[in-house]
């Protein structure tokens, strides 16, 4: 039986910390708003939910003869959103349960909040620009109001420049082997873009490119080693690709048919991103885990308070 981990434990983060947070929540938000975006409410149960690309353990909850499943990300609903509002961006509590060996990476939660955004008609390029500059003006706005715990929490905290650089996917795996995100992010003295994709490393709802092997969609990267921060791109919204894809991946279409009706009725082409507010939190205060990045954190392998 699993240890309840010590309610100690998951109440030491340090004030100034929690501070930042909030401040970057509300930062980004505000930038948002003025570049037209709104903010809707998440979404945290629904028959629907992220495949993802990697398998965890099963979070559903049984209700009379149906289940809903805890989010794993909102995309579904935000390309659902688009058919409503052309720019929309939630703080979305997402729940995967990972196994324990996950902990070890230092980035990964089971219950972590991510700012989710999407844009209709938009290009992967017009997100990365967009993620681009909230984050150099987010990281201005927190140096300024942060400047004196940042100096001794962070010695190498500086505002990013932009643009990123873009890394090729594979370019960069030839060049460096398996580990290349985690040597291109130790080597990194900026955040970039890790691009292109390959279609089986990633879910069947990011949109394929034409050279049918790579996809349009991205992840960005923090350098120092603090690795991925967010994941995101252009999206698949023809149904017939849909299906070619979730084939090509093996998804399950009986949990997506929902999804599959909706996709059918017809959704807007759409790009968006979702960014991890405790890596975020983390990599800006210099934190050696997620687990110092929020109140109650939830760690792979443990139960926590
Ligand atoms: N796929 C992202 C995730 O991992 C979300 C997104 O693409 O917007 O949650
Ligand atoms: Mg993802």
């Amino acid at each position: 039986m699993t240890e309840l981990r010590s309610v100690e434990k998951s109440v030491k983060v340090k004030r100034e910390v929690l501070e930042v947070s909030s401040e970057l929540m509300s930062l980004m938000g505000q930038f948002l708003r003025q570049k037209g975006f709104i903010e809707i409410l998440p979404v945290i149960i629904s028959p629907i939910t992220d495949p993802l690309n990697h398998s965890v353990f099963n979070a559903s909850i049984e209700y009379y003869d149906g289940q809903y499943s805890l989010t794993k990300s909102m995309i579904f609903h935000k390309q659902l959103a688009m058919r409503i509002h052309p720019k929309i961006f939630s703080f979305s509590p997402n729940v995967r349960l990972e196994t324990q060996e996950k902990r070890k990476s230092g980035r990964h939660l089971i219950e972590f909040t991510q700012l989710d955004l999407e844009m209709r008609g938009a290009t992967r390029e017009d997100v990365m620009l967009l993620v681009e500059e909230m984050l150099a003006h987010t990281f201005a706005m927190v140096k300024e109001k942060f400047e004196s715990f940042l100096k001794d929490a962070n010695p190498h905290f500086s505002i990013p420049k932009t643009p990123f650089k873009h890394v090729k996917y594979l370019e960069a795996l030839k060049e460096y082997g398996d580990e290349f995100e985690s040597v291109l992010s130790e080597q990194a003295l900026e955040p970039f873009w890790l691009i292109d994709i390959p279609i089986d490393e990633r879910e069947f709802y990011d949109k394929l490119d034409d050279n049918e092997k790579t996809l349009k969609d991205m992840d960005l990267m923090y350098p120092y080693g603090f690795n991925e921060a967010s994941s995101g791109g252009e999206r698949e919204f023809e149904y017939e690709q849909i299906i070619d894809r979730m084939k090509h991946k093996g998804n399950d279409f009986e949990s997506m048919k929902w999804y599959l009706e909706e996709v059918k009725k017809g959704i807007p082409s759409s790009a968006g991103c979702g960014i991890g507010i405790e890596r975020l939190t983390r990599f800006i205060c210099n934190l050696s885990s997620v687990e110092e990045a929020r109140l109650f954190a939830k760690v792979p392998g443990e139960l926590s308070i």
